[in-house]
């Protein structure tokens, strides 16, 4: 314009001006060309259409359907619009060649130490933009308190939770093995009330830790009641995953039957090898509740080992006197050592296996040499023996030096056929079961934490083919928004939030492994959390855009 006008050529955008009268001279002309160019130039320079596009992607928009070319883009926190945009923006992100997919939820983390790692590096390289913590019945105690810090000081990734039922009970009547009083039960409904005030998205449940474990159905089904009063979730640890998993999943479909309430299977698998191929029978009885209109859904991870405390070797009745002082009889009464040994051995039996081969120590205080080694592994090295009688000795000898510090295990006891057979279903979502990990950490930790997501993309989708990319997606995102309730998230549109993962499907791979559990994965090229990039080309950016999700009752009754 200004070029065109100053040459006297009288036309602008390619357009002949009318005969402007009043500017005689070409010098003339080109002033007031400069005046209406500079205007036009401070209008699109202070408003462009949006502040990112990504452009030139495939949308996998997360509810299953197939990919589609399109650009995303951009305004503030939310997505402004989606297709072929042309219009100007801030900034671009090239994403030819790649997949553009709502970022990931997981709605099964152990992050409640989020406030001392608000960056959750390991869940924003897997591509997570959201996570549910509070899980398997323990929680921060104070979830308005939580909250209200986390906002403060703000997380890298969005963040909701749940209440513990093991955090409300222990608050109400400590770690006691027996039914809670009326007036007991009474207080564990106004704590749970309480907390679904301040935000909490449903209440979790550890039916084979302390205390869960004491809990009977009807205490569990009164907690359901409030959970359904207020269109909030009842998310379950199983009292059982092993040979009485059937019973277990029926207890959670009889409180669901009872309360009306939407319950969450957590982290679905079949332990012991004498259980394989039952995930079938798991999926039947699911499906036919789903039909018969029961609210339910689950979460599992890409892994044939579950990750858990050394306890679970062990009756959980022997545990009610805390775990120090458990250590210290086990060290100083050995009637009491004996008869922990035979639970012990009654344990390995039900396993399956032969002995405790299928037992791995990811952190033992007081034995971190032995952190990653397998308890034959471990036991030849201390003693030189690695059979079956050495490995539950050293699993004593463990607990002993650990003076109730918590010792946690891997535990190889699932069957692959199964994993496939459960991430089949569409209305089973991928969840990690992790917690924040750091490169400082101690010990050997589940590679899950940092492998997760990638690994269903890499080894689930693309070389096994048990699933295609557009269920995978949506099982990480469409499905567990919709789950827990989440408004506006896990869904590539007009007006959802603009948290978004980027990724090559042909490369995208988890790295971590049992001995190098906390290595990243490739391939996820570009994490943004409402707009903002916490992963920028494969590199993490430490922005902390996330926001706190708290449950609204219009949230969790429309998105079901
Ligand atoms: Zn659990």
């Amino acid at each position: 314009l200004v070029v065109g006008a100053a040459r006297g050529e009288g036309d602008i955008f390619g357009r002949p001006v009318p005969n402007i009268v009043w500017c005689q001279t070409v010098r003339q002309r080109g002033l007031v060309a400069l005046f209406l160019g500079a205007m036009l130039a401070a209008g699109t320079a202070a408003q462009p259409a949006f502040d990112l596009v990504v452009r030139g992607g495939r949308i996998v928009d997360g509810s299953g359907g197939p990919p589609a070319p399109a650009d995303v883009g951009i305004r503030g926190v939310r997505i402004a619009a989606v297709g072929e945009l042309d219009a100007g923006a801030a900034r671009v992100i090239d994403a030819r060649g790649l997949i553009v997919a709502p970022g990931f939820i997981d709605v099964h983390a152990h992050a409640d130490n989020i406030a001392s790692r608000p960056q959750a590096e390991n869940f924003v390289a897997m591509g997570v933009t959201t996570i549910v913590s509070g899980n398997c019945g323990y929680s921060n105690a104070d979830i308005a308190a939580h909250l209200a810090h986390l906002e403060r000081i703000g997380c890298s990734l969005n963040y909701g939770t749940l209440i513990g039922h093991g955090t409300i009970r222990t608050a109400a009547l400590g770690t006691a093995d027996r039914a809670p009083t009326p007036t007991e039960l009474a207080a564990m409904r106004g704590l749970l009330r309480a907390a679904l005030e301040a935000g909490a998205l449903g209440m979790s449940t550890g039916l084979i830790y302390v205390p869960g474990t004491y809990a009977d159905t009807d205490e569990l089904a009164a907690l359901a009641e409030e959970l359904a009063a207020a269109g909030a979730i009842y998310a379950s640890h199983l009292r059982n995953e092993n040979a009485r998993v059937l019973d277990a999943i029926d207890e959670a479909l009889q409180i669901a039957k009872r309360t009306g309430v939407a319950v969450h299977l957590s982290h679905l698998k079949v332990s012991g090898k004498g259980n394989w191929g039952r995930a079938r029978a798991i999926v039947d009885l699911l499906r036919d509740a789903r039909v018969a209109g029961l609210r339910v859904s689950g979460d599992q991870y890409a892994y044939t080992a579950a990750s858990t405390s050394i306890d679970v070797l062990f009756p959980a009745a022997e545990l009610a006197i805390g775990g120090r002082a458990f250590a210290a009889r086990l060290a100083g009464d050995p009637e009491f050592r004996a008869r922990m040994r035979t639970a012990l051995d009654a344990t390995m039996q039900q396993a399956g296996f032969g002995d405790l081969s299928y037992c791995r120590i990811a952190h033992a205080p007081g034995n971190a040499d032995l952190d990653g080694l397998t308890l034959p592994e471990a036991a030849g090295r201390r003693s030189g023996r690695s059979d079956a009688d050495a490995q539950a000795e050293l699993a004593l000898e463990l607990v002993v030096a650990a003076r109730g510090r918590r010792i946690t295990m891997i535990y190889h006891t699932i069957d692959d056929g199964d994993v496939e057979t459960l991430m089949r279903e569409p209305w089973i979502a991928i969840a990690a079961d992790a917690g924040i990990t750091s490169r400082t950490d101690a010990g050997k930790p589940h590679p899950r934490a940092a492998g997760n997501n990638p690994r269903v993309l890499a080894r689930y989708v693309r070389e096994k083919g048990v699933l295609d990319l557009p269920l995978a997606i949506h099982k990480m995102t469409g499905l567990p928004a919709a789950s827990f309730g989440l408004e506006d998230r896990g869904a590539i549109r007009a007006g959802a939030f603009a948290d978004l993962t980027i990724f090559d499907a042909d490369t995208v791979v988890d790295r971590a492994t049992f001995a190098e559990p906390l290595l990243a994965p490739q391939g996820i090229r570009w994490v943004i959390v409402n707009g903002t990039p916490v992963v920028a080309d494969g590199a993490p950016t430490g922005a902390r855009p996330g926001s706190i999700l708290r449950r609204t009752a219009r949230g969790s009754e429309r998105d079901r």
